[in-house]
């Protein structure tokens, strides 16, 4: 039987497959918006499930014009993805109609040994994988290229590598990029998020380079320390629509909520056959002030009075 996700077709899907991790970033989003409390505990769901479940998910091809169609595209993320037992099933078996990106540190015991587990890897088309490189981790520059370019001689495509731009470590991220370039992929800046030295990142007027680092949508400053800025607890009406599915299945709109196992969530992937994630119309919300940076381009909020405000909109400060 189809599951219908009520949600346009170019909505963020991520699939949160485990939130475990081989490192233990500082910086990892998923801990910059909860400094007072720990990650939510989530169980591992079989691949078996993983795979049942998406593959009856309505709605995953769209008309491009008369002779092709879209496909839906999913990023595969976590945590690390590939310490999820199944990680190599939930890839394989995942069916043509999804186009698969995953997102890994290239760190896991996955990529151990000549050839790590790779093999297990079957499906080539509709999947790219990124890598995100942290040296703050003490991973050498050696071993994370000799897991990128292993993968790449699997067959597998490795689309794009990101360096966090760390404020206190910018000239050895820069001289990390240059190495990185050697494997034959892009490479980016990812955007320092959170805070160092008391300063909340990123910040106004800061001449990022566009052309280098990721996007992260942000041009109203203001609202980015009030709602992002982790000191508050505050009513909000807020819209968005990300489809985030977290390693049990239950289904939310923003980060924050799926890191902290959130009761506000919209339904769950494996019991529900409908699940209404309101992505067009305002809900709301009591956690504004520690909104998780992932959420915050393109993000449109209305206050209690009725104004609205959106982060990505330019607002000089
Ligand atoms: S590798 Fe990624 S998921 Fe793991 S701790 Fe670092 S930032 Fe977080
Ligand atoms: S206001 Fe912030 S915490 Fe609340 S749902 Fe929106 S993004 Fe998430």
């Amino acid at each position: 039987m189809n599951k219908i996700i009520e949600a346009p077709f170019n909505s963020y899907f991520g699939v949160f497959i485990t939130l475990a991790c081989n490192f233990r970033c500082a910086y990892c989003v998923q801990k910059i918006t909860l400094p007072h409390q720990a990650a939510g505990q989530y169980p591992f769901v079989s691949g078996k499930q993983w795979v049942a479940a998406l593959n009856a998910v309505a709605s995953r091809r769209k008309k491009k014009n008369l002779f092709s169609t879209k496909k839906k595209k999913i990023a595969i993320i976590g945590g690390e993805p590939t310490l999820h037992p199944d990680f190599a099933y939930i890839i394989n078996n995942l069916d043509n109609d999804w186009r698969i990106t995953v997102t890994s540190n290239f760190a896991s015991l996955f990529f151990e040994g000549k050839r790590g587990r790779l093999d297990e890897i079957k499906r080539k088309k509709g999947l790219r994988l990124n890598g995100s490189y942290h040296f703050l981790e003490g991973m050498s520059i050696d071993k994370f290229m000799e897991n990128v370019l292993k993968t790449k001689k699997a067959g597998i495509t490795v689309d794009t590598l990101f360096i966090v731009m760390h404020p206190e470590h910018k000239d050895q991220a820069s001289r990390y990029r240059e190495v990185l370039l050697k494997a034959g992929c892009e490479v980016k800046f990812q955007r320092f998020y959170g805070y160092a030295h008391g300063k909340l990142y990123p910040v106004a007027q800061a001449n990022y380079d566009k052309n280098l680092e990721q996007s992260d949508g942000i041009r109203n400053y203001p609202a980015y320390r009030e709602g992002f800025g982790q000191g508050r607890h505050a009513p909000v009406y807020c819209k968005m629509n990300n489809v985030l599915f977290a390693p049990n299945g239950d289904v939310y709109n923003c980060h924050y909520k799926l890191y902290t196992k959130s009761e506000d969530k919209f339904g769950n992937l494996f019991t529900d056959d409908y699940i209404n994630t309101k992505s067009s119309e305002y809900f709301l919300c009591r956690d504004y002030g520690s909104c998780n940076p992932c959420d915050a381009e393109g993000h449109q909020f209305k206050r209690l009075d009725g104004s609205e405000f959106n982060i990505s909109q330019y607002v000089e400060g």
